[in-house]
């Protein structure tokens, strides 16, 4: 079944519970974890047990609301968590063809020990839906079910220089026990994706060194082109000097750039006859 609005824990003066620590029917007493309308527990023997609403009403979304509740109460009761690696891993295509690789380590991941935690406690400009502390370090973590963290808490995220991960949940895994989730949550790399980690900064800046190197590689190799262009006998005229007398360093800046820019809209060289119509008019 697994139908999105059917859920298997429910609010219990206050608590998280699950269906097998309630009787069957509504004398339950529990409500919707999402809405808060009484719920009945189904106990029956064909359909998994499951809640559901008293009125009939469905209630989309409550397995989300469930996990992020869930988890967050985990959290407070678990000591350690195992964390995967960082791997920067940047792929560029580049305008004049190849493709640029960088790989690069941040972060050795692990298990971190927990000391204290913090539940959505603002941090600057942002909440953290989970802030782990281990030792002096603190880890931000983002749970996302179905709405993944959005680009402007990434910056912020950014800005505060902080390590954050994000924990993605699937809306079945409102299904599991208190255990299997905790134990999820705890050992699983899967579903740990890193967001930021301060050390990333470096791999982007090497990653950008080694970009702007090949850019430069491929304009050197472009440069005894123009070389041969510029003694080639052309007749057109400047305004102030012909191609085949030393051209000023203001007309081989604008040459390079022309030239460049052919290399990237066409994806080739230009020809002899192409490239006399890169000079400046
Ligand atoms: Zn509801």
């Amino acid at each position: 079944m697994h139908a999105s609005q059917n859920a298997v824990y429910a609010e219990l003066n206050g608590n998280l519970i699950h269906i097998s620590e309630v009787p069957r029917g509504a004398s339950c007493g529990c409500l919707c974890v999402k809405c808060g309308e009484p719920l009945i527990a189904r106990k029956g023997q064909i359909r998994q047990h499951h809640f559901a609403h008293l009125s009939g009403s469905e209630c989309h979304g409550v397995n989300e609301t469930i996990l992020h509740r869930l988890a967050k109460e985990i959290f407070q009761e678990i000591n350690s968590i195992a964390i995967p690696p960082y791997i920067f891993e940047k792929s560029r295509k580049l305008k004049h063809g190849p493709v640029l690789e960088h790989v690069e380590s941040v972060a050795r991941g692990g298990k971190v020990t927990i000391n204290r935690i913090d539940l959505e406690t603002a941090e600057n400009g942002f909440v953290p839906d989970v802030t782990l502390h281990s030792g002096y370090k603190k880890l931000f973590i983002e749970i996302a079910v179905t709405n993944k963290v959005k680009r402007e808490k990434l910056r912020l995220i950014r800005i505060s220089n902080q390590p954050a991960i994000e924990i993605t949940l699937k809306e079945e895994d409102a299904f599991l026990s208190r255990d299997e989730l905790r134990l999820k949550l705890q050992t699983n790399l899967e579903s740990k994706k890193w967001l930021f980690h301060p050390s990333q900064k470096d791999a982007e800046r090497n990653y950008l060194k080694k970009l702007q190197d090949e850019i430069r590689k491929y304009n050197a190799c472009a440069r005894p082109n123009r070389a041969r262009m510029t003694n080639l006998p052309v007749k057109k005229t400047f305004s102030r000097a012909t191609v085949n007398h030393n051209p000023s360093s203001w007309e081989l800046a604008i040459y390079d750039q022309n030239y460049f820019e052919f290399c990237r809209k066409h994806k080739r060289e230009p020809t002899d006859e192409e490239s006399r119509k890169l000079w400046p008019q």
